[in-house]
């Protein structure tokens, strides 16, 4: 690889990440927590429908949430691992560079347009 990516902004980027990373981990932790469902106490067999109801669109929504922000945890673990391996920047598909502009506005791009359109 002729081009790599200069300490100094891989330096940048990663603390970016890091900052997201521990972010996302309070949000999830804070999902669990308002999940009706992980609540030992939550209504079972309760004669008020409603409560059901709104217990169950809670539990939905913050099924729905995690789904999300699982996701974006694990790719920017990803990120964080390409950067450690140095390999950040770099499509992980063809090995090329990854296009800068793309990149600023997707930092967590792994492929490059190329392969993205071709998956
Ligand atoms: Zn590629």
């Amino acid at each position: 690889m002729d081009t790599k990516y200069p300490r100094r902004i891989l330096a940048k980027i990663r603390a970016h990440f890091e900052d997201e990373q521990k972010h996302l981990e309070k949000r999830l932790g804070q999902i669990d927590e308002s999940d009706p469902y992980k609540d030992p106490d939550h209504a079972n067999d309760n004669a008020d429908i409603g409560l059901d109801v709104r217990e169950e669109i809670a539990h939905q929504q913050s099924e729905g949430n995690r789904d999300q922000l699982k996701k974006r945890l694990s790719e920017v673990n990803d990120a964080l691992e390409r950067i450690d391996k140095e390999t950040y920047g770099f499509c992980t598909g063809c090995g090329k560079m990854i296009d800068t502009d793309r990149l600023s506005s997707n930092p967590l791009a792994s492929l490059c347009i190329k392969c993205a359109n071709s998956n």
